[in-house]
């Protein structure tokens, strides 16, 4: 579909939604009801306790269509200031990816994603900045969500160990940080923020970004945004594909590469190239050649795992509510079909299940 047809789309299909949930003494301001395709799908979500703040780092008019396509955010705010629901209210958006706040893991079941199309050090317009503010406004007060709560993405994503870092570690990307900054959750009426970083506290991440760790709790971010844009982004930033959750071992790799210090774990499965399925854990056990391991090799870190589907066991009785998370992985003749895509009806016996808590 082309960007003509996709609007046509929209004024077509949309239903331009003024919800009850919104003041009616509140001007201008409307949203515009969207519907993505995973609305179909997506389950709801566990919690709804934050709100994630993005920023599409493109202002081109494509972010929209793909957002929508995707199913990665539950409202847009474009430069106009117009404001687009994407899911359904209670709806799981995967705008987060890998993600961690005060131990919780896997924010999209617990947050609202808002993706602003701009930049993560600029500020947005002021028509993007004024609906902003209206739609934070109406979402904290009908889910009762603390200010403190509500945080740009970069400040709850982590990235896994890799060449650069042996740990996991915060400072996989920068997306959304400008709305960290004191200046710029003032004008959003936002009164108070996280002071500091309870994951790197008690050590279960370390910083992998000095800077942006100042912007998020130090002195910068109390400077007026402008001084931020100067800053270059690090090469190393969002070297991980955050969508990969099984990545492929290539050649002259090793484990630690895709693993680092979870290479051992029971929830490090490995997907042997001969067609075999172990924990990590269970290779270590039958002391299993970490150092050489095979090309082609599939490694997905952080998971559970499930064991096998068959008539009894069902995903459900296996996965809990987790069966059609997007995140959960159905692996049947070596392919692997993510949870939100699965039809549970046809889940062929002997299909392997891994999942996320
Ligand atoms: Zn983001």
């Amino acid at each position: 579909m082309n960007r003509r047809e996709f609007l046509r789309h929209i004024l077509a299909g949309a239903l331009i939604v003024a919800f009850a949930l919104f003041p009616r003494t509140t001007e201008a301001v409307r949203i515009s009801d969207i519907r993505s395709p995973k609305r179909r799908t997506r389950p709801r979500r566990k919690s709804t306790r934050f709100i994630i703040l993005h920023t599409t780092e493109a202002d081109g008019s494509g972010t929209l269509e793909t957002i929508t396509r995707r199913g990665t955010a539950n409202y847009v705010v474009d430069p106009g200031g117009r404001i687009y629901r994407i899911m359904g209210k209670a709806q799981v958006s995967i705008g987060c990816g890998r993600s961690m706040w005060n131990g919780l893991t896997n924010l999209d079941n617990h947050a609202i994603n808002i993706e602003v199309i701009g930049y993560h050090d600029r500020i947005p317009s002021g028509q993007q900045m004024e609906s902003l503010r209206y739609l934070l406004k109406s979402l904290v007060r009908s889910y009762g969500i603390s200010a403190k709560n509500v945080m740009p993405h970069s400040q709850v994503a982590y990235g896994r160990p890799n060449q650069w870092y042996s740990r996991s570690h915060r400072g996989r990307k920068r997306c959304g940080m400008i709305f960290a900054t004191d200046p710029v959750r003032k004008r959003l009426g936002l009164s108070d923020k996280p002071r500091f970083d309870p994951d790197v506290r008690v050590q279960r991440l370390i910083v992998a970004d000095d800077y942006l760790e100042e912007v998020l709790y130090g002195k910068m971010g109390e400077l007026e945004p402008a001084v931020i844009t100067a800053q270059a982004t690090p090469a190393v930033q969002d070297s991980e594909d955050e969508d990969v959750a099984v990545r492929t071992v290539e050649k002259g790799q090793t484990v630690w590469e895709y693993a680092g210090d979870e290479y051992a774990d029971e929830t490090t499965i490995y997907l042997l190239a001969d067609g075999r399925i172990r924990r990590g854990d269970e290779l270590l056990q039958e002391e299993f050649d970490f150092q050489n391991i095979q090309p082609g090799t599939r490694i997905a870190v952080g998971y559970i795992y499930g064991g096998y589907v068959t008539k009894e066991r069902t995903p459900y009785s296996i996965a809990r509510k987790n069966w059609n998370n997007p995140d959960t992985l159905y692996i049947t003749d070596g392919k692997i079909i993510s949870g939100d895509e699965i039809s549970d009806q046809k889940i062929p016996a002997g299909t392997l299940l891994l999942f996320r808590r």
